[in-house]
């Protein structure tokens, strides 16, 4: 018998959410990161060189950051910013500190689903989750150079036919003038949304 740790409950945490399990696990870390940022990291030495010599983060998380409406925190954070010449956001070894956590954190979980693949405990509770979305599915594949086992793609295969089937049926059943990819159109047909978001 395999010992669990901290990851395996995570995962179970992420297979028994109504998400990707690796989006949610994702996204909670990343909330969290950002939490303890508002209120710790701010004034971490070690974090603001990083976040000085990277530029800020990436286009993505400093809008998530923005949404976090803490106008102190986003003060102090970007006025160490405004010293820097643009040019330096040209920098090729420039990174972004949430983005790395993410890939940090993806590298972890898959490395857990691998170990567990075979596991009868976690396939009996991955098969009653949500299963990976699209950009995890593919990344994980990947990651294991394409040995993914039997049960895992015929429960994916399965989840996508029956996505088509409901696309379909709700496409056939809407007004062909509206945004097809609206988030509202996205929302009512149950399971897509899941598929495609990533986090
Ligand atoms: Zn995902
Ligand atoms: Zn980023």
């Amino acid at each position: 018998m395999m010992e669990k740790h901290l990851p395996y409950f995570s995962l179970l945490e992420g297979c028994s959410s109504s998400k990707c399990p690796v989006c949610f696990i994702v996204k909670k870390n990343s909330d969290r990161y950002l939490e303890t940022l508002i209120y710790e990291g701010i004034n971490d030495s070690g974090f603001r060189i990083n976040f000085k010599k990277n530029f800020g983060f990436c286009p993505v998380h400093t809008w998530q950051f923005q949404e976090l409406k803490d106008s102190l925190a986003t003060a102090i954070l970007f006025k160490d910013l405004l010293s820097l010449e643009p040019e330096s956001l040209l920098k090729k070894n420039k990174t972004c500190q949430i983005c790395n956590l993410i890939k940090d954190t993806e590298d972890r979980i898959y490395a857990e689903m691998k170990l567990r693949l075979e596991d009868l405990e976690f396939k009996n509770l991955f098969v009653k989750s949500s299963g990976l979305c699209f950009y995890h599915y593919a990344k994980f594949a990947l990651k294991i150079k394409n040995k993914l086992p039997q049960w895992f793609k015929d429960f994916h295969n399965k989840k996508i036919e029956e996505l088509i089937t409901e696309t379909d049926r709700y496409i056939k059943t809407e007004d062909s003038t509206i945004d097809q990819f609206s988030v509202s159109v996205v929302e009512k047909v149950k399971g897509l949304k899941n598929y495609i978001a990533i986090y």
